[in-house]
C-alpha cells in the first residue's frame, strides 16, 4: 500500500533540502544582520510518525534576544550555527501519521525555516474556519493568550479599575488594552514610542488615554492621564515605566510583570521600582510566564475568536515577507518598527 509519503509519477516532488535562519554569533548589546545566517540543509527523514510541514507564517517575539546569549534562563539558549525556533504555522505536505493528513494546518515551535519534519506529538491543527491563520501566532496565540492572563489572573482588572498598559501598540500592548475594557476598566491608559502609534491607541485599540514615552516626562504625563492614580499595570517594558507605574499606584493596586524589554539588550538602564513604596501601598508586583496557562489555551481561543468575530477585539499586524525577511522583522521588533504583532510570511 502506498502512503502519503512515497512518491509516485503523478505527486509533486518533496523537498529535501529547506533553508533555515542559523545563529551566527552571539550578539553583544543589540544584535545586528550579522548575528544571522541563511543557511540551506538537507531535511531529515520522514519517518513513520512524523510530519512534513511547509511553513507560511512565523512569528518573531522579543524573548527571542535572550536566547541569543549564552546564560541560563527559563529556556535554552540558541545553538551557534544551528537554526533558531519559534512559533510557526504551516500546512502539512506530506505525512505518516494518520490523524494529520496532507492540507491540514498545523502550529507548532519549528519557526525560522522554509519546511520541518515534525513528530505528530509538536504540531497542534488548526481550525482556518475560526479566523484567519495568522491570528494564531497574534491574538489568537500566545500573544492574547499572555493578555489575558495577566488582566485575569496575574493582575486582575475589576469593574470600575484604571488600567495603565506599557508597549501598549505592540502585539500583547493592543490585545491587552481591548481586553481591559472588556472585563469592565473604566479607563485605560497606552504608552507607546511616537505620535503616530499613541494616535493609533486612541483610534484603533480603544484606549482612553496615551502616553508618548519618548517625548519624556512619563510620570508628569501619566498623572495627567490618571489623576487618581491607576490600580493595574501590565508592565512589558520595565526600568523606567515600571518605577513611575508603582508611584501612581493605588493602594493594593496590582502589577503584572510581563516583560522588561527596555533591558534586554543590556546596558544599565533606568532606574527601577522604589519597593518600599510598593509595601506601603500593598501593590502586588507578579511575574508570568505564559506557558503557564496552556491549560486553558483552548477556553482562550474560543472566547478570543468570538471577540474578533464580533468587533470586541482589533488587530493590526506588521508583515515581512520572506524568510530572508525574518532577521529584520526580529531587530525590527526590538526597535519599535512594529504596530500590533509582528510577522513574518513565508513563501
Ligand atoms: P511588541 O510589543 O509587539 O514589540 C515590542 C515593542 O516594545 C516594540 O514595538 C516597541 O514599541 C517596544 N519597545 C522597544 N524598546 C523599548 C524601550 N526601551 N522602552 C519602551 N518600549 C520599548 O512585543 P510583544 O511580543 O507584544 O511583547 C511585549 C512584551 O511582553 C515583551 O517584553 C515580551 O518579552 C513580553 N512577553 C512576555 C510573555 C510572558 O510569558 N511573560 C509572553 C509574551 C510577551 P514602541 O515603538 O512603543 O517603543
Amino acid at each position: 500500500m502506498q502512503n502519503q509519503a512515497t512518491p509516485n509519477a503523478t505527486a509533486p516532488r518533496l523537498p529535501t533540502t529547506s533553508w533555515e535562519i542559523h545563529l551566527a554569533a552571539r550578539p553583544t548589546g543589540a544584535p545586528t544582520a550579522t548575528n544571522f545566517a541563511l543557511v540551506e540543509r538537507a531535511l531529515p527523514e520522514l519517518t513513520e510518525g512524523r510530519i512534513l510541514v511547509r511553513n507560511t507564517w512565523m512569528s518573531v517575539d522579543p524573548y527571542m534576544r535572550g536566547r541569543m546569549d549564552d546564560r541560563p534562563s527559563y529556556l535554552p539558549p540558541f545553538e551557534l550555527g544551528a537554526a533558531l525556533e519559534g512559533s510557526a504555522l504551516g500546512t502539512v505536505i506530506a505525512s505518516r501519521v494518520a490523524e494529520i493528513p496532507v492540507g491540514t494546518m498545523v502550529s507548532h515551535f519549528a519557526g525560522w525555516r522554509e519546511y520541518a519534519v515534525l513528530d505528530a506529538a509538536a504540531a497542534t491543527p488548526i481550525d482556518p474556519d475560526v479566523a484567519d491563520a495568522h491570528h494564531y501566532l497574534g491574538a489568537l496565540g500566545t500573544t492574547g493568550l499572555t493578555a489575558y492572563a495577566a488582566l485575569t489572573d496575574v493582575a486582575p482588572v475589576r469593574p470600575g479599575d484604571t488600567v495603565f498598559i506599557s508597549a501598549a501598540a505592540g502585539a500583547v500592548g493592543s490585545v491587552a488594552g481591548q481586553i481591559a475594557k472588556a472585563l469592565g476598566a473604566a479607563r485605560v491608559i497606552g504608552s507607546a514610542g511616537g505620535p503616530v502609534k499613541t494616535e493609533l491607541l486612541l483610534q484603533e485599540f480603544g484606549y482612553d488615554a496615551a502616553i508618548d514615552y519618548r517625548a519624556g516626562d512619563v510620570a508628569g504625563q501619566l498623572a495627567a492621564a490618571a489623576p487618581e492614580g491607576i490600580d493595574v499595570y501590565l508592565d512589558s517594558v520595565g526600568g523606567e515605566q515600571l518605577r513611575v507605574a508603582v508611584e501612581a499606584m493605588r493602594p493594593k493596586g496590582r502589577i503584572a510583570l510581563v516583560g522588561a524589554i527596555s533591558g534586554y539588550n543590556g546596558g544599565t538602564g533606568a532606574a527601577g521600582p522604589d519597593l518600599y513604596q510598593a509595601a506601603t501601598k500593598e501593590v502586588s508586583l507578579r511575574g508570568m510566564l505564559v506557558t503557564s496557562y496552556f491549560p486553558i489555551f483552548g477556553e482562550y481561543i474560543g472566547k478570543a475568536a468570538g471577540w474578533l468575530a464580533d468587533g470586541t477585539l482589533r488587530t493590526r499586524e506588521t508583515v515581512y515577507e520572506g524568510l530572508e525577511q525574518a532577521p529584520a522583522a526580529f531587530l525590527g521588533v526590538l526597535s519599535g518598527a512594529n504596530t500590533g504583532k509582528m510577522l513574518v510570511r513565508l513563501g
